[in-house]
């Protein structure tokens, strides 16, 4: 007998979310991935937001599940905690990657230093700031982001480590290393849960680290999922679904459905 999904990574914003549309939950895909966990399949919601940020997003959309664990700002990992229900780090592998980032980001000073004087000189893009200093970069369109990512890549030619995450007008600045993938192999490690056991989903350019068929082996996309992301989907052997958002992902857990 063939493995079983047993692990669920899905992005939240353009995924499960369907920002400006009636409904922004799709019924089905919430009652589908509730009845996969009763199951006892794992949920793990893998995004770009923060913690606060994605607390916020599951409260004012009333999210009718939970999910199990939760990969912020593409890397960090988190689990509820047994007492309160409050995410706590799952092992040491936020304190890892907040090392690394921070002496990334200590070697890469002058390759950061060029890529703001660019932003402010040549973009109308807004510098975004953390208690850990610069952090990343909004943009007024997708079009002037990809100017600025243009200008990246050419500034982290000699520091190939340093690296961002984008997702519509957003950026972030990281290490190479550290992306939705890297967070999952990092679930999948701890859980003891192979790739050949993973399904994912997401629509965007900082999913592409989880839907490339390194790390689940049953990678989804919505019909909205970009070009690049669809083309990664479709290179890995997943599916594409033809409807949008939440609705894309019930189909492809369906058209997976034998795996479960
Ligand atoms: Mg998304």
């Amino acid at each position: 007998m063939s493995p079983k999904i047993r692990l669920l990574s899905t992005d939240f914003d353009g995924t499960l979310v369907a920002h400006g549309s009636d409904p922004v939950l799709d019924r089905g895909c919430m009652k589908q991935i509730e009845t996969l966990q009763g199951d006892g399949v794992i949920w793990a919601i893998n995004t770009g937001r923060s913690v606060d940020l994605l607390e916020s997003g599951l409260t004012d959309l009333a999210f009718p599940i939970h999910p199990d664990f939760i990969l912020t700002s593409e890397r960090d990992i988190f689990r509820r905690s047994s007492n309160g229900g409050k995410w706590e780090p799952y092992g040491d592998w936020n304190e890892r990657v907040a090392r690394e980032h921070a002496e990334l980001f200590h070697s890469a000073e002058s390759v950061l230093a060029e890529v703001v004087d660019f932003v402010n000189h040549k973009t109308k893009a807004r510098l975004l700031y953390h208690t850990a200093g610069l952090e990343g970069l909004i943009a007024e369109s997708e079009e002037e982001l990809d100017r600025v990512t243009k200008f990246i890549d050419q500034a982290r030619a000699n520091q190939p480590k340093f690296h961002y995450q984008r997702n519509t007008v957003y950026l972030r600045f990281c290490h190479a290393d550290y992306h939705k993938g890297a967070a999952l192999a990092e679930l999948s490690r701890l859980l003891e849960i192979p790739r050949e056991e993973i399904f994912a989903a997401g629509d965007h350019h900082n999913d592409i680290s989880m839907l490339d068929g390194r790390f689940a082996q049953y990678p989804a996309c919505p019909a909205n999922a970009i070009p690049e992301v669809k083309d990664a989907v479709i290179s890995a052997g997943g599916y594409v679904a033809a409807k949008t958002c939440g609705a894309g992902v019930d189909e492809a857990l369906l058209h997976f459905a034998e795996f479960f």
